[in-house]
């Protein structure tokens, strides 16, 4: 079974975030469960908890397949101290609100090393980081997203994943969202079935497969190994429908979240049906 969704709107509070994937059709999400450009978001109230859950449960959604997604101001690898430690506090209040609202992921950018830091040094600060926030939660995973690898934004090569995921002490609470833009911007060919099974293979050599915790479906507007992070609607990128083909039919991502990060959001309720109409 396939869990297909896409990164969908909390304006209004993180209950409306069921109702808003309802309404497309996902069977999965992604969401912000706090204001993803700022430092400091109101705490969850009893009633956005509640009506969280019961909004969850009317429309469908297990935990397993929601992928509360972390802000972007977040740097857990930063070389200075003082802007590590605000990225580590905001980071633990996420993981917190995930807790608050019985999720059991959040997706999270590793960091950069801002050409302040050697980048391996900076992988064991990210680690971290993730073990910081593990002692201190109960119940969630983190899930690491790859990227494209733009800037000195550090886990667009498998071995970065590998190295963090090495490090981190709670290995049952620790995973990978693979993201197909980034990865393939990154410079691994996902292009053809052939070349999606090998660089499958290779991440199953480098981190292993059981890390593989979700996905996030997006076509690029870049080209092979650009390292530039642009998404672009299913099917109208440089990826093209293969690699869609290849995952709907593909076991390895059975009972997973995948979500769509892609730019038209009035299409993502046809882009939904498009993926689901892969399946052979
Ligand atoms: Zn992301
Ligand atoms: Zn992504």
């Amino acid at each position: 079974m396939k869990y297909i969704g896409a990164h969908v709107s909390t304006s209004g509070g993180a209950e409306k975030a069921p109702q808003n994937a309802e309404s497309i059709g996902a069977k999965a999400f992604a969401m912000f469960t706090r204001n993803q450009r700022r430092w400091v978001s109101k705490p969850l109230t009893d009633k956005n908890i509640t009506q969280f859950k019961e909004n969850c449960k009317s429309g469908g959604y297990d935990p397993w397949h929601i992928l509360p997604h972390d802000g972007y101001l977040i740097n857990l690898g930063h070389p200075e101290e003082e802007a590590l430690e605000k990225s580590r506090t905001a980071f633990l209040d996420e993981m917190q609100r995930c807790e608050q609202l019985g999720l059991r992921y959040l997706n999270l950018h590793p960091g950069s090393h801002l050409n302040k830091m050697d980048p391996d040094h900076c992988l064991e600060r990210i680690a971290e980081s993730i073990n910081l926030t593990l002692e201190q939660t109960a119940g969630v995973t983190a899930v690491i997203e790859n990227t494209a690898g733009q800037g000195t934004n550090m886990g667009h090569q498998f071995e970065h994943l590998a190295r963090i995921i090495g490090n981190v002490r709670d290995k049952s609470r620790i995973g990978v969202c693979l993201d197909t833009c980034h990865t393939y911007s990154a410079g691994y060919d996902i292009k053809t079935a052939k070349a999606f099974e090998n660089t499958l293979q290779k991440f199953d050599n480098i981190v292993g497969i059981s890390y593989l915790k979700a996905m996030h479906l997006n076509d690029s507007k870049k080209t092979f190994g650009s390292r530039v992070d642009r998404h672009e609607s299913i099917g109208k990128g440089s990826l093209g429908l293969e690699p869609f083909k290849f995952i709907m039919n593909d076991p390895h991502f059975d009972h997973i979240p995948m979500v769509l990060e892609t730019p038209d959001q009035s299409i993502w309720e046809e882009e939904i049906r498009l993926l689901y109409s892969l399946i052979e």
